[in-house]
């Protein structure tokens, strides 16, 4: 098997309660690489400036990431994004969001590219979505992930893609602004009835959930006492869950495949949020990972001893 994903590959200035970055190397495709090249060979698809380093290319190639598919524009500058967070580790302010060398992005996938088993759709324009999902063809399974900057800007794009993907990966509050529905379920079903079998809800400190036609699952996030950086969480969740995937997958995943590739999700998101940037995961062990979703089994089971309950 292997993964292809396309998204941004960034410069990101970040500011949390503990610390600031003026400029540490982010990106969506950047974090969902770091995480699903434990499980499968990763083809990242994107394209960044001249001020973009051998140093930060060899951080997106850390567990051997294939980076022959980004693109380095002579003269052109990096995406960057800048944000800021404040106690409340949920939700962040977006500062800025400069395109850069993504504005007029026409990619063109090598073969090896196109000849992926699976494909992650990670936040980019929704143009740039369909792009690289009409050149890869034969794929077992499907995911994107999209943010409210293109659900408000881009919002039909955005639904051509959702149609065509196997499962949705979007924060509770994306979900709600897609489908103007107030409960998480019922935007979830909104989002299955346009396409996608599965959708994960995710819900920062809180966790995440899956739904899917007939079934609810959900793990909360792994309980942290220090959180330094929560930026790329989302897509560290999504480059474990769906490397997970692309291990286990012989034809469509199963619900309980599904499940066990939300623990990898958590785990590896907990681990990106314990320093800034990527700096936890570049050196992450594949053993860490699983003593941690040992744990997260661990911490989220319980058996149902009947209680004498009162006869009424
Ligand atoms: P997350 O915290 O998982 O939602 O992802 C954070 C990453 O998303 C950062 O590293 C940013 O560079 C990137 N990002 C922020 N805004 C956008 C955007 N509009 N399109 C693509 N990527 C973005």
């Amino acid at each position: 098997m292997s993964i292809t994903v396309v998204g941004s590959v960034a410069f990101d200035a970040v500011k949390t309660p503990f610390g600031e970055r003026k400029r540490m190397l982010g990106g969506a495709a950047t974090y969902f690489a770091l995480a699903a090249s434990f499980f499968d060979e990763v083809h990242v698809v994107g394209r960044v400036g001249e001020d973009f380093g051998a140093e930060d290319m060899a951080v997106v190639a850390t567990r051997g990431a294939d980076v022959s598919n980004i693109e380095r524009v002579p003269g052109g500058k990096t995406f960057f994004w800048a944000g800021e967070y404040g106690w409340d580790l949920n939700s962040r302010e977006t500062l800025d969001t400069q395109l850069n060398v993504f504005q007029d992005f026409q990619p063109e996938l090598s073969s090896a590219s196109r000849g992926c088993d699976v494909l992650f759709l990670a936040n980019i324009q929704p143009e740039l979505q369909l792009s690289v999902l009409e050149q890869c063809g034969e794929t077992k399974f499907v995911a994107m992930d999209s943010m409210n900057f293109w659900i408000g800007s881009a919002r039909d794009a955005l639904i051509e893609v959702i149609r065509r993907v196997d499962c949705v990966i979007l924060n509770d509050a994306e979900l709600r602004q897609l489908t103007e529905r107030p409960s998480i379920v019922g935007a979830a079903r909104a989002v299955i009835d346009m396409g996608p079998s599965s959708v994960v809800a995710k819900q920062g400190e809180y966790g995440a959930a899956l739904i899917t036609e007939d079934q609810f699952f959900a793990l909360p996030a792994f309980p942290l006492e220090t959180v330094i950086d929560p930026t790329g969480a989302g897509d560290t969740f999504a480059g474990g869950f769906v490397g997970y995937i692309a291990r286990q997958l012989d034809s469509s995943p199963a619900e309980p495949t599904l499940r066990q590739a939300m623990a990898y999700g958590t785990a590896l998101a907990s681990y990106s949020v314990e320093e800034f940037g990527t700096e936890r995961v570049e050196r992450l062990t594949a053993g860490e990972i699983d003593a941690r979703v040992e744990d997260l089994r661990r911490i989220t089971q319980f058996d149902h001893v009947p209680a004498p309950l009162e006869a009424s």
